[in-house]
């Protein structure tokens, strides 16, 4: 293949047209997907050709090929998991930062896209309401933002015993007690796990999900070894947030780490009608959240903060030869990731950020907090569904007459194509899960959604 100045141009262009047919209808076709893997692997997967083939033509066969089976997730009424979706000014700065490829692990080699990420890092500790020291690092999700806030928790607290980890590794010192609420995400286990920490110690919650105070303080009462406690802002059924103040108090009166996994809930704090949810917050030693849901940038993007930025740069900052480290004093990027090679995926926060402002920030959440409450309410008035959770943020957890039918509901809504939602179980309850978390949500998909969820329980009635 010769090398040409306008080598990029005809791919580009296709890649331009599809992307465009893909926005322009992905708020109206079906939501779900047409076809599943195995049927769409025969069409990707022929013998590999002998030799090249041009871009473009790579473009629009790529385009032909995952277009039955690309779920709309940009659809505003895609209600699954928690997804996200793309903000505009976010999705075409993604698209510069793949263009420009610039590995972001150096001040010193690519600075461009390092004062973008710590411009965005420093508004996103002012909107959250963090200390405004802390360090922050863009990971690929909030499982890693845990990996890495949870590496920095272990160093920190071992360190409080005159353990040295990164030395002597786990084998030497005493054990590290980690304690969860029953109800945490999964991704607390993983990130432990990875960590070489093992399984948590699970503290009871109440009916909307939330650690006990009152078990937390039991549990960490006559102990003084190394803990840590994993804290939720936002559970994932219910959305429910922890009594960040009193839990926060309590972990530290007993000297223990406090990490807080918020990756849809973290954003509560920037939307002044929802503060009440995340008071006391600030208080704790670390944040995970992620910046591919609420925030709705591409993915993938996940932030972990840590309040005192030398335990971050102790833990997973590298010291070798080959990396130019920064002498500003501002520290590099890959010494708050556990990755040493990565994309430049805080710029498109940067301009999810500059796009939105702080009002257009706190309209965002409080936008997808009110369509939430109104598919509850709307969804209420359909005799047979009870709403399961206090719909304070983006979650719904409803149900219907029994777990029977409300598999049955799930299945036809999924069916039908309308809105997506997914099934889940929750409080011994077999639950329809709903998730806000697409700026592109409006009136009408909630309209829709809920008439799509009404007709799903008629047929199965019959
Ligand atoms: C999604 C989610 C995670 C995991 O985040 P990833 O970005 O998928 O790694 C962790 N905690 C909660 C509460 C979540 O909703």
């Amino acid at each position: 293949m010769s090398v040409r100045r306008d080598a990029y141009d005809d791919a580009l262009a296709r890649a331009h047209e599809h992307a465009k047919a893909w926005l322009d209808t992905v708020g109206t076709r079906r939501v779900g997907p047409r076809e599943p893997a195995d049927v769409l692997r025969e069409g990707f997967a022929v013998a590999l050709p002998e030799g090249p083939t041009a871009a473009s033509d790579v473009v629009d066969l790529l385009a032909e090929l995952a277009e039955p089976g690309l779920m709309a997730i940009g659809s505003g009424r895609f209600f699954g998991w928690v997804m996200g979706g793309t903000l505009p000014a976010a999705l075409a700065a993604d698209w510069l930062v793949s263009a420009w490829d610039q590995n972001a692990a150096m001040r010193y080699a690519t600075p461009a896209c390092v004062a973008a990420e710590e411009a965005a890092a420093a508004w996103l500790l002012d909107l959250l309401g963090l200390p405004a020291a802390s360090g922050v690092g863009f990971v690929t999700g909030c499982t890693m933002a845990s990996f890495a806030c949870l590496a920095a928790a272990r160093t920190a607290v071992l360190a409080r015993v005159g353990c040295d980890v990164a030395r002597d590794g786990l084998a030497g010192g005493p054990a590290v007690r980690v304690l969860v609420g029953a109800e945490r995400h999964d991704s607390i286990d993983l990130a432990l796990r990875y960590l070489g920490l093992g399984a948590p110690t699970a503290v009871e919650a109440d009916s909307q999900g939330r650690i006990r105070v009152d078990a937390l303080e039991g549990a960490l009462s006559g102990t003084d070894g190394p803990t840590i406690v994993c804290l939720q802002a936002g559970n994932l059924h219910s959305g429910a947030f922890d009594p960040m103040s009193e839990a926060i108090e309590v972990a530290h009166a007993n000297g223990a780490w406090v990490h807080v996994d918020g990756a849809f809930g973290l954003w509560a704090a920037a939307a002044p009608a929802l503060r009440e949810l995340t008071v006391g917050l600030a208080g704790a030693d670390s944040w995970a959240t992620d910046a591919h849901k609420t925030l709705n940038v591409p993915y993938d993007c996940g932030i972990a903060i840590v309040a005192d930025p030398a335990t971050m740069r102790g833990s997973l900052g590298v010291h070798t030869s080959y990396v130019i480290a920064d002498d500003t004093g501002a520290g590099d990027p890959i010494d708050r990731v556990p990755e040493l090679s990565r994309r430049a995926r805080g710029v498109p926060v940067w301009a999810a950020l500059r796009s939105l402002g702080r009002s257009g920030t706190a309209e965002l959440v409080d936008r997808l907090v009110r369509h939430a409450r109104s598919l509850a309410t709307e969804l209420e008035r359909v005799e047979g569904v009870t709403v399961l959770n206090d719909v304070v943020y983006t979650q719904v957890c409803v149900a219907f007459e029994d777990d029977e039918t409300t598999r049955a509901v799930t299945e036809r809504v999924i069916a039908d194509g309308t809105a997506w939602m997914s099934g889940s179980r929750w409080q011994g309850r077999q639950v329809l899960r709903i998730s806000v978390s697409n700026w592109s949500t409006d009136e009408r998909d909630v309209r829709r959604s809920v008439d799509a969820v009404a007709r799903a329980l008629a047929e199965v009635r019959g």
